[in-house]
């Protein structure tokens, strides 16, 4: 009995260590990043699903919804692929990096979304703000406005 352990532990102190749990390790960032961007996918979905009803007053801001959606699934892909096929979590930097350069690149397009007014500075309602096209507070835009353009 004695003699069967003792060989076993000169096995193990014997062979070399195994790379398998730390390649496992690498893609956790990954695999966890899948399920976070699931959040904010569906956040910008049904933010979406809102946004259809300004119709033409928000068209812009309903592109950039769709847009910045876009770029959310892109990196939910990259992190799909890093952990499927084990590509190290230190990729993910640059999957940020091209995440936040296409944003910035594309901004007039993705980021429409100003907190002000865009005739008279005042501060605009968080519904002005994410669905109308305009960028004008409620003073500045007549209500007519809105009555025509949301129907
Ligand atoms: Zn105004």
């Amino acid at each position: 009995m004695a003699c069967l352990c003792d060989n076993a532990d000169r096995l193990t102190q014997r062979s070399p260590p195994s790379k398998l749990p730390i390649q496992v390790e690498s893609t956790v960032i990954s695999a966890l990043l899948q399920k976070i961007l699931l959040a904010p996918m569906v956040a910008l979905w049904i933010f979406h699903l809102y946004q259809r009803r300004f119709r033409e007053a928000g068209t812009r801001k309903r592109i950039a919804t769709l847009s910045l959606t876009m770029v959310v699934i892109g990196a939910w892909i990259a992190a799909w692929l890093f952990s499927r096929y084990g590509i190290a979590d230190e990729w993910l930097i640059a999957v940020a990096v091209v995440a936040v350069a296409v944003v910035i690149w594309q901004r007039r397009l993705m980021l429409p979304f100003r907190p002000r007014c865009a005739r008279c500075g005042n501060p605009l309602s968080l519904m002005r703000m994410f669905s109308w096209d305009s960028n004008t507070c409620e003073a500045c835009e007549p209500a007519a406005t809105e009555g025509e353009t949301t129907r």
